[in-house]
């Protein structure tokens, strides 16, 4: 146990504000956890309104693992010491061995090394005489505490100044800061905060279907619903023979990695090659794509139905291509009766590519792939168009057996949450 990390789990402020629910939403987050780490990899400890895990698992490992799970503000790597301002001290001294030890490359993250042992002496080494500033900041949520947070600041800070001459105590202008948090039975020590992805836990919210393409939007728009609190059921089209097999390909491996932000993960893979030969073969090209697109709602929408799913989501961005205007968008989502989420509406071409980029789909979504919307794609597509209009070329075609037809060839693909 000595050699164990422990981590310091803070909830996302939205979570305080479930009342009696509060609790079904921290049990989520932490149910969350243990599934995506394998059972002997973490012990976890609740307490009021936050929770611990220890773990002997790299810190980079907990890290990457932390940053996907919704619901979370943040965490830190914490040392514990008992409740009392001489253990405080002996504590802070420990971590500032480590801390130093760390620097020059002489030890592992704190938490790695043994707690009792491995703590080094810097008493009138030499650091080529530069002084480091440091600052202690305690917190003082147990007010039983015998010391102010002043105080407490006061005095772990002569004490670290005189054990490591080399450090200056400096609240203005640190070069590091440790904090001291004094609860109710012990006192916790960290220096850093990591953020975590906000949100609420997956599985507080109702199940969504989102219709998830290889290019940069889907994705991102899948991941904010996510962190929402909704788990995903992946739907995605696809045209053999006339696109290969690499787009289903790399839609899959955008699920894999969005797997990683929900405990389970489902994949519909649907063959719309029918359906766009017939949209090809019967309609105005001018509205291929809004047809494509009802119909892709109309088969989602069937998914939804077998999954209990409530709302499908797009990427669709207001105004970003041709098919995404809002005359277009209000003709697409007219097909279904299910709500349509569009959670990227509002947000510019830039901003959706950051994201992705932080959530790690964009270098899979820039592989170059055909999208079967562009199979048949017209050169003039309509960037108005109207619903009746819509309605009148959608007579010319069989709509309910396309779509329980490709409902029915449909194919099932299940990933477990992998990192
Ligand atoms: P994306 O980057 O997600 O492909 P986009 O800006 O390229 O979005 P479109 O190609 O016009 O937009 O597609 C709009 C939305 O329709 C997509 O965000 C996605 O939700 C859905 N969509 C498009 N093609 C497919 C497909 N082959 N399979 C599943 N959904 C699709
Ligand atoms: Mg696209």
């Amino acid at each position: 146990m000595d050699k164990m990390a422990i981590y310091l789990l803070r909830y996302t402020s939205e979570l305080s504000l479930k009342g009696k629910n509060r609790s079904l939403f921290e049990n989520k987050l932490l149910n969350n956890i243990k599934a995506l780490f394998g059972p002997s990899e973490i012990e976890i400890k609740k307490e009021h309104r936050r929770a611990y895990i220890l773990s002997d698992l790299s810190s980079a490992m907990i890290h990457s693992k932390l940053s996907c799970i919704a619901g979370l503000s943040s965490w830190s790597e914490i040392l514990v010491s008992e409740l009392d301002i001489e253990s405080i001290c002996r504590t802070v001294e420990n971590f500032v061995c480590r801390r130093e030890a760390f620097e020059e490359g002489r030890g592992d993250p704190i938490s790695h090394l043994d707690q009792k042992k491995d703590c080094f002496d810097l008493r009138g080494k030499s650091r080529n005489d530069t002084c480091i500033r440091f600052s202690i900041q305690a917190r003082r949520a147990n007010k039983k505490f015998p010391l102010t947070s002043p105080e407490i600041n006061r005095y772990v800070g002569k004490h670290i100044a005189e054990k490591f001459p080399q450090l200056i105590g400096d609240y203005k202008n640190p070069d590091f800061s440790i904090r001291i948090e004094i609860q109710e039975h012990q006192a916790c020590i960290y220096e850093n905060i990591e953020r975590g992805m906000g949100g609420l836990p997956v599985g507080t919210g109702a199940k969504l279907v989102s219709l998830l393409s290889g290019g940069i939007d889907s994705p991102v728009a899948s991941w904010m619903m996510m962190r929402r609190g909704s788990p995903i059921i992946f739907a995605t089209f696809h045209s053999p023979p006339f696109l290969e097999e690499e787009g289903i390909e790399k839609i899959l491996t955008l699920a894999k990695h969005l797997s990683r932000y929900q405990p389970k993960t489902k994949i519909y893979k649907v063959f719309f090659t029918e359906i766009q030969k017939s949209i090809k073969l019967n309609t105005h090209d001018r509205y291929r794509t809004i047809l494509y697109r009802r119909f892709m709602h109309r088969v989602a929408e069937k998914i939804a139905q077998k999954e209990n799913a409530q709302a499908l989501i797009t990427g669709e961005s207001l105004g970003q291509v041709a098919s995404q205007t809002l005359e277009n968008l209000t003709c697409i989502g007219n097909a279904t009766s299910l709500p349509v989420l569009r959670p990227l509406i509002g947000l510019e071409k830039e901003e959706i590519i950051e994201r992705a980029k932080k959530i790690g789909t964009y270098e899979i979504s820039i592989q170059p792939y055909s999208d079967c919307c562009t199979l048949f794609a017209p050169q003039n597509p309509t960037t108005k168009a109207s619903l009746d209009r819509i309605l009148e070329e959608e007579k010319k075609l069989d709509v309910e057996n396309l779509v329980s037809d490709a409902f029915e060839k449909t194919e099932v693909i299940t990933i477990g949450s992998l990192l």
